[in-house]
């Protein structure tokens, strides 16, 4: 039976390490990192992210800012904000949380945010960055990931790494991380054909995907090690549970080891969102 691998844990001990950074600016160089975190609308999971996320911040001594817009606010409206919080040198990073309602082009949105402030690393600049490695702002989900595996494994060279999952947020700069580290990457998605050969082929499983267990022991190489990235809410057995992309009860008696969900990439997506602030804050004060 494979190892869980305690993403909770390992984002506190990020955290912890990012506190004392963010006090030694404050003392060392009266530089208090901050973050202003948009939320356009009233659908209730974003409003529990933003929560988490600004709980996050006030614990580790980031400042964060909080403006809650109405659904009904124009893209005019919010783009003329993106565009105030740009200019205004004590916000280092500015998240714009997603989805934003469907009236508003979310790529226009992600956009307009300075690139050195998209502490999301969505940007269209942070994405080509990454993709020739030259890595600027690194998107928080992929990055907190790839710092389980590093941890578990050291180094990842000559792995073979598959996604499952090509979106521009967790699938697609996943794959641009493992090929850095010099992994062999395969992407999968909805049209690959013979999904489970290619994912039994895998050292490194990453399933970013949407559909509640869609991974099967059958699907995985023995002694492989397994980043689930999936968050989806099920009712089983009466009640709401949160599960992931992966079979977890089954898959852990294959694998080498896994992460759980709850509790594995989730936290790290966090920490990650605080480390790439606090990155932003000491760049744009010229101290990286
Ligand atoms: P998207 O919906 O943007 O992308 C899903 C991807 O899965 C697509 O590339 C899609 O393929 C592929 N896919 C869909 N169905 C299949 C299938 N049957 N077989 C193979 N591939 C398939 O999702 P995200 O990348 O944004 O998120 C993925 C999951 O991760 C979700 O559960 C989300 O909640 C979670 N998540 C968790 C985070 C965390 O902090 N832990 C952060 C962000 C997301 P195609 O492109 O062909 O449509």
């Amino acid at each position: 039976m494979g190892s869980i691998i305690d993403g909770k844990a390992f984002a506190d001990r990020l955290s912890e390490s990012l506190k004392s950074e963010v006090a030694s600016l404050v003392a060392d160089h009266n530089l208090q990192p901050s973050i202003a975190v948009v939320l356009v609308g009233d659908d209730p999971a974003s409003h529990v992210y933003v929560r988490n996320k600004v709980r996050r911040c006030e614990q580790l001594g980031i400042e964060s800012i909080e403006h809650r817009l109405p659904s009904s606010s124009s893209q005019e409206e919010l783009l003329a904000l993106i565009e105030e919080m740009n200019k205004d040198s004590n916000i280092n990073g500015i998240l714009v949380q997603l989805p934003v309602p469907e009236h508003i082009d979310d790529k226009a949105v992600i956009d307009a945010i300075a690139p050195e402030k998209d502490v999301d690393g969505f940007h269209i600049l942070n994405a080509g960055a990454l993709s020739i490695g030259q890595n600027q702002m690194v998107p928080c989900t992929p990055l907190g990931s790839l710092m389980l595996l590093k941890d578990q494994l050291g180094n990842l060279s000559g792995m073979n790494a598959v996604v499952i999952g090509r979106s521009n947020i967790v699938g697609k700069p996943m794959a641009s991380l493992l090929l850095q580290e010099n992994c062999t990457v395969t992407i999968v998605h909805s049209r690959t054909r013979n999904i489970e050969e290619i994912c039994r082929n895998a050292d490194i499983l990453v399933a970013a995907v949407g559909i509640p267990r869609m991974v099967k022991a059958d699907w995985v190489k023995e002694g492989a090690t397994i980043i689930d990235v999936g968050i989806n809410r099920i009712e089983e057995d009466g009640k709401s549970r949160l599960v992931g992309d992966v079979d977890f009860d089954q898959v852990i008696d294959m694998a080498s080891a896994a992460t759980p969900v709850p509790g594995g990439v989730g936290p790290m997506t966090i920490a990650c969102l605080m480390h790439n602030t606090v990155a932003a804050a000491k760049k744009q004060a010229g101290l990286s």
